[in-house]
């Protein structure tokens, strides 16, 4: 029997990448875990990386509020009613999960997935697709 995959491990990186630039979610899964793992060395204050999705059309404000907010914020505005999933903002070798609800994703819709650290999100980004 195949088993859907309902996780995904991603490393984030000194260079500002993310290891992959799309996502599929299937729809089969329940919940859906990211693993997030800086791989570089710089501390999370100089070039922390997180993990966030929502949906296209919410990217732009969530970024916004969210550099206002802060690190200790994770660079997300507390409680973003956008934010559909995050990981904490992390620094190189340390690692971050999140979990969410599958059903939070409709099929059509395009989401996307960031690095909410200010300038970061320029290049860390990629799609989320439910399938
Ligand atoms: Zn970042």
């Amino acid at each position: 029997l195949w088993a859907a995959e309902c996780s995904v491990d991603i490393q984030a990186n000194d260079q500002m990448q993310f290891s992959s630039t799309a996502i599929t979610v299937d729809k089969s899964c329940k919940t859906f875990t990211v693993n997030l793992a800086h791989s570089g060395q710089m501390a999370k204050n100089v070039i922390g990386h997180n993990w966030v999705l929502s949906s296209s059309a919410d990217m732009q404000g969530v970024l916004a509020d969210g550099g206002a907010a802060g690190l200790d914020h994770n660079y997300l505005k507390p409680d973003d009613p956008r934010v559909i999933a995050h990981t904490r903002v992390i620094g190189g070798g340390e690692k971050d999960s999140t979990s969410f609800e599958v059903s939070k994703l409709k099929a059509g819709e395009q989401y996307m997935f960031y690095c909410s650290f200010p300038g970061h999100a320029a290049i860390m980004k990629g799609s989320v697709e439910l399938k």
